[in-house]
């Protein structure tokens, strides 16, 4: 049975390249970075150039660049260190943010006692800019932490006129980037963020692999204690497959992103004229302008379907998610549409399609062709 993966969001297929390249690494480069022997000295040159190229694709420079395990560490860092180290009094964000910011947030709550708020979310899922700058009038050290774009509907922050706004108010800004690094251009020298994060399994890297950056003179304090990698910011033996996997994931996203997002928002357009054809009363959660890589519909089907959708979409091969990853297969609905929807609507099916340059025409007719079927 041929598989249609339309999970993008969750997880993307390594690209046979970054396989090679990973692969030379773990036969030939397998010294400690850290060792001064010339295997030593290899590995630390593949770390650095790989630091340099991510680096260059995001227009920040190298030692603004520190690698993690994965976007949920870079983001917990981030969090922790604000309010630990920066004494950092407030934390504004929303709660249609990712559970690697919203349980952080609330877990530091809890154990300094600083103040958590949410900003207001519109119908469509857009944060409410207004209320931003309400909330940021009040006196304290704020950092605000809003994500880019929405892993699970697909909307788009403004982070430039965020930004901004936060600069305005002497407020530090982190953003979740996670699902738009790689995938759209990001200019850090433009952009007046102090941290965003990313995670190289969502644009065709390895799983476990991931990096923060941390302009300069932030004051970030570590999360680790250890060796002195990443000039002390980040303890432990660097994964360096991973990350030299990561960069040429990175290199490869950005030198094919006009063709490979052409491509990718024609498949997203043909889906939504083929759901207005076929299930005319279908609504899209979120806006028709979201991010071209997600697409988050409620379907016209009774609340008795939802529970079996998945399940039977996965017997015809066809792998996609309601809501996020981490809620499939539990009962609780998505705290994302949790906020948007109406109660009646929440009980009926939504499902979130995600899509990758490895997508054709022919996946969307076989999800079309199996939605008929239920
Ligand atoms: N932030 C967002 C927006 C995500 O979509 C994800 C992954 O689902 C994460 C953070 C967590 O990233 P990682 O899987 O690298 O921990």
């Amino acid at each position: 049975m041929k598989k249609v993966y339309l999970d993008n969001a969750s997880t993307t297929a390594i690209r046979p390249e970054v396989i090679q390249e990973m692969t030379k690494v773990l036969i030939e480069d397998y010294g400690n970075p850290s060792s001064t022997h010339s295997l030593g000295r290899t590995a630390k040159n593949i770390l650095e150039l790989s630091r340099k190229s991510i680096a260059k694709n995001l227009n920040a420079t190298a030692q603004e660049i520190i690698f993690t395990s994965c976007g949920t560490e870079a983001n917990n860092w981030i969090l922790r260190s604000a309010v630990k180290d920066l004494k950092v009094k407030r934390i504004i964000t929303s709660k249609i943010e990712h559970h690697a910011v919203l349980y952080t947030a609330l877990a530091l709550e809890k154990e300094y006692g600083i103040q958590v708020d949410y900003v207001a979310i519109k119908s469509n899922g857009q944060i409410d800019i207004t209320d931003l700058v309400e909330l940021l009038s009040q006196e304290k050290k704020t950092l605000v932490s809003l994500m880019h774009v929405n892993n699970e509907i697909g909307t788009v922050l403004d982070l430039e006129r965020i930004s901004r706004i936060c600069q305005e108010h002497s407020a530090l800004f982190h953003s979740d980037t996670v699902q738009s690094v790689g995938k759209t251009t990001i200019d850090l020298q433009k952009l007046s963020v102090d941290f965003i994060v990313a995670s190289a399994h969502k644009f065709h890297g390895p799983k476990g692999a991931g990096f923060a950056f941390i302009r300069k003179n932030s004051g970030l304090q570590p999360l680790f204690f250890g060796g002195e990698q990443e000039k002390g910011l980040r303890a432990g033996t660097e994964a360096l497959h991973q990350i030299a996997g990561m960069a040429k994931a990175l290199e490869l996203s950005y030198s094919n992103l006009e063709t490979e997002r052409n491509h990718i928002f024609e498949l997203r357009n043909y889906l939504i004229t083929q759901l207005e054809l076929e299930f005319p009363a279908f609504e899209i959660n979120g806006s028709v302008d979201g991010f071209y890589t997600v697409l988050n519909v409620l379907l016209p089907f009774s609340a008795d379907k939802t529970a079996m959708i998945l399940f039977h979409l996965d017997m015809k091969g066809i792998e996609v998610s309601r809501g996020s990853a981490c809620q499939s297969g539990s009962i609780k609905p998505s705290h994302v549409l949790a906020e948007m929807l109406s109660i009646e609507d929440l009980k009926k099916p939504s499902l979130r399609i995600s899509f990758s340059h490895f997508n054709t025409k022919e996946d969307i007719d076989v999800l079309i062709a199996a939605l008929k079927t239920i």
